[in-house]
C-alpha cells in the first residue's frame, strides 16, 4: 500500500504532536506539528513589537509573511522534527506562555491561515506524513487517508501541558494553563475560517485516562486494518 497522510486534529494539548511523533517513528513518515508553524510567526510578531494593547497590528505582519523562512530539521538525538524561524531553532521559545496567549489571535487571521496551509499542502505531496492541528482533516488534507479526533478534558490537558512546562525553563501555574487552554478551546472553535471542528470521517479517540504508547497502540490497530482493507 502507498504512503499515508494521517491528519490528527483535537483541542489544545490532547497530546496530537505526541501521538504524531510517535506514529511518524513506528511508519517511518514525516512528522508535521502545524501548530508549531502558527506559534513561530507568533514569535516573530512579538519578536518584531508588531502587537499593540495586546493586539496584532496585521497591517505590519501580514506583508512579512512571505519573507519568514519557516522549516522543520530532525534532530537526530530526540527524533523530534524541530521548527526552524529564518534560521533560528526555535522550539523551546514558541512553548513560552507569552506566545501561548496570542497564538490564538494570529491563527485567525486569514492570510496567516493561507500562508501556512499553502505551506503544509507543499509539504504532503509526497505522502508518508503525519499532520497534526485543528483543520488538518478539514481544511488542509480533507483527502487524507486516515483522520483521528483526540478528545480528552480541559482538567485531564491542562494537568499534561502543565507538567511539560514544568521541565522547561518557562513554566507556569496550572491555573495559569488551564485558563489559557480553555481560551485557545473558544477562539478555535469559534473562529470564522477553519474553525476546529471534527471532520465527518474522522475517528474519535479519547485518550484521557491513555499513556502515550498506549494511546499510539490504539491508533496502529486502526492503521493496520486499515491496510489490511486496501
Ligand atoms: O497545537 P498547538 O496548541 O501548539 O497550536 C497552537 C495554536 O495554533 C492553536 O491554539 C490554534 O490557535 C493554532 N492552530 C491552528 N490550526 C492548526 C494548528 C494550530 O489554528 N492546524
Amino acid at each position: 500500500m502507498d504512503k499515508l497522510i494521517i491528519a490528527i486534529d483535537g483541542f489544545s494539548s490532547t497530546g496530537k504532536s505526541t501521538l504524531a511523533k510517535l506514529l511518524a517513528k513506528e511508519l517511518g513518515y514525516i512528522h508535521i506539528d502545524s501548530g508549531a508553524m502558527y506559534r513561530a510567526i507568533t514569535l516573530y510578531a512579538i519578536e518584531n513589537g508588531m502587537f499593540s494593547d495586546g493586539k496584532i497590528i496585521e497591517s505590519e505582519l501580514v506583508p512579512q509573511l512571505h519573507f519568514m523562512d519557516i522549516h522543520f530539521e530532525l534532530n537526530t538525538k530526540n527524533g523530534k522534527n524541530e521548527i526552524f524561524l529564518n534560521g533560528e531553532n526555535v522550539e523551546e521559545k514558541i512553548r513560552q506562555m507569552e506566545v501561548s496567549s496570542k497564538v490564538s489571535l494570529i491563527a485567525k487571521i486569514a492570510e496567516v491561515r493561507n500562508y501556512a496551509v499553502d505551506l503544509q499542502r507543499k509539504m504532503g505531496e509526497k505522502k508518508g506524513i503525519v499532520m497534526d492541528g485543528r483543520d488538518i482533516g478539514t481544511t488542509v488534507f480533507p483527502n487524507a487517508d486516515l483522520k483521528i479526533y483526540l478528545s480528552a478534558s480541559a482538567e485531564e490537558r491542562a494537568m499534561r501541558r502543565y507538567e511539560e512546562l514544568l521541565k522547561t525553563e518557562h513554566p507556569a501555574t496550572y491555573d495559569e494553563v488551564f485558563k489559557n487552554i480553555s481560551e485557545r478551546d473558544l477562539i478555535d472553535s469559534t473562529r470564522e475560517i477553519s474553525p476546529l471542528r471534527k471532520a465527518d470521517d474522522a475517528l474519535i479517540v479519547e485518550n484521557g485516562n491513555l499513556s502515550p504508547q498506549q494511546t499510539l497502540q490504539k491508533v496502529m490497530k486502526i492503521i493496520k486494518e486499515l491496510k489490511n482493507l486496501n
